[in-house]
């Protein structure tokens, strides 16, 4: 029997042990293995930041969808691995595999500039459940006293969703409670553009954002890298200062410490378009994890994004790709990576495709309705029940 660890329950890591149990039924014996002992639907967490969702809402415990299913799960973190022994390790084991898929997402990286982060720094994030829940506390207490909000991403960052999500979000909430006018907003971004969204700008979004944040009045400052976060203003590198009250700003991301040593020098790790490790025949990688080359080289660095929507599928590509060896039957085809995504703004939303994800494309999308709001709403709902019911495969 084929021994198949996953490294990481989010979505890469379950949607890819789901469809191994699926296809393999007997013939494997899939372990998940994570950190966390639960899964989150992290596109909500702006939501949550809002106090529009709670945790209760938008998470599902691990051990309760996949041992039902005949998945093991280990709540443990990998603190390594060795792919010449073909063995993760633990704190407390070694677990032998003979396929290995990698599924762990980004380590944020804070610490790249003085000041930033909400652990010993001065500013909030979004990125994880405990992030968001502490930037709706700090929420609650801004509107007590409110005063100027600063938003972006500083230099390298590569998932730029959440900041814009994040602006439009406050400014509709300000402007529900008539006190938007007490609140100057200014966007600050390591984008060469605005709407480039580290993927070279998808259609008109420049035109475009570049008129909804003149509609909603947030002052937009590109190109520029963060020299330090202080208490109360962020100081960019060219020598300016912007006053906040509150600041929330994306981070850079790195590969996780315990499978950094096997990718680039900022530890994503480079796949063929099988998702399997280059060079190494018995291990996949697949979602934040993986390294993508940007689209063109930007004056303050930027990276490529890798939403959910991407990450599926991957995990689709390497599961089937493993079934393939396994069993002998067809191999998939090869991953191609295109992206969708809902991007919030409040009191509507905007649908985005591109296809393929870095220029120049087949083709581009770009439609902003309050229907796309409705489907956002519902797609997480469909997300959470395809993975509390293990339907890893449906669209
Ligand atoms: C705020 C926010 C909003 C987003 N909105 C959207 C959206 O609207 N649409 C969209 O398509 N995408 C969106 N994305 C992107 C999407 O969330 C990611 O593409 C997706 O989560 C990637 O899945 P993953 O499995 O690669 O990694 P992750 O979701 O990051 O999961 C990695 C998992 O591995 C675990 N792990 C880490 N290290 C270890 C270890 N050493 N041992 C064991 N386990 C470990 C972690 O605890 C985590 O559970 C958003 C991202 C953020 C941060």
């Amino acid at each position: 029997m084929a021994r198949i660890v996953v490294l990481g329950g989010s979505f890469g890591g379950l949607t890819a042990a789901f469809e191994l149990r699926r296809l393999l039924g007997e013939k494997a014996d899939v372990t998940v293995l994570s950190d966390l002992d639960k899964f989150v639907f992290i596109p909500s967490l702006p939501w949550v930041s809002m106090g529009w969702r709670s945790a209760k809402d938008i998470t599902l415990p691990l051990k309760d969808i996949l041992e039902p299913r005949g998945i093991q799960f280990r709540h443990e973190a990998a603190k390594g691995v060795d792919a010449d022994a073909s063995k993760v390790m633990t704190e407390t084991a070694e677990i032998p595999y003979d396929y290995l898929i990698i599924s762990t997402g980004p380590a944020l990286a804070f610490d790249e500039v003085p000041g930033l982060g909400p652990e010993g720094g001065h500013t909030k994030c979004i990125f994880t459940l405990e992030q968001a829940e502490g930037a709706k506390l700090a929420w609650d207490r801004f509107l007590e006293e409110p005063g100027p909000i600063a938003v972006g991403s500083v230099q390298g960052v590569s998932c730029f969703g959440p900041p814009y999500e994040y602006a439009f979000e406050v400014d509709y909430e300000l402007r529900k409670r008539k006190i938007r006018h007490k609140v100057p907003i200014v966007f600050i971004t390591s984008e060469p553009f605005i709407g480039h969204f580290g993927m070279g700008g998808l259609g008109a979004s420049k035109r475009w954002m570049e008129d909804e944040f003149a509609d909603k009045d947030i002052k937009i400052i590109t190109n520029q890298a963060v020299e330090e976060f202080a208490p109360d203003e962020v100081r960019l590198k060219d020598g300016s200062k912007i006053p906040f009250k509150l600041a929330m700003f994306a981070p850079a991301m790195k590969g996780v410490p315990a499978v950094a040593h096997l990718g680039n020098p900022r530890g994503f790790i480079p796949v063929d378009e099988n998702m399997r490790n280059k060079g190494v025949k018995n291990i996949f990688t697949i979602g934040v994890a993986i390294a993508i080359a940007p689209p063109e080289p930007t004056p303050v660095p930027t990276g490529v994004p890798k939403t959910g929507f991407m990450t599926v599928r991957m995990a689709l590509t390497a599961a089937r790709t493993i079934v393939s060896e396994i069993t002998g039957i067809a191999p998939p085809d090869a991953y191609e990576m295109n992206a969708i995504c809902f991007m919030d703004m409040g009191n509507t939303a905007a649908y985005m495709g591109a296809k393929p994800l870095l220029p120049p494309r087949q083709a581009t999308t770009l439609k902003k309705s309050v229907w796309v709001k409705w489907m956002k709403i519902w797609f997480e709902r469909y997300f959470l029940y395809k993975m509390k019911h293990g339907h890893g495969n449906w669209p």
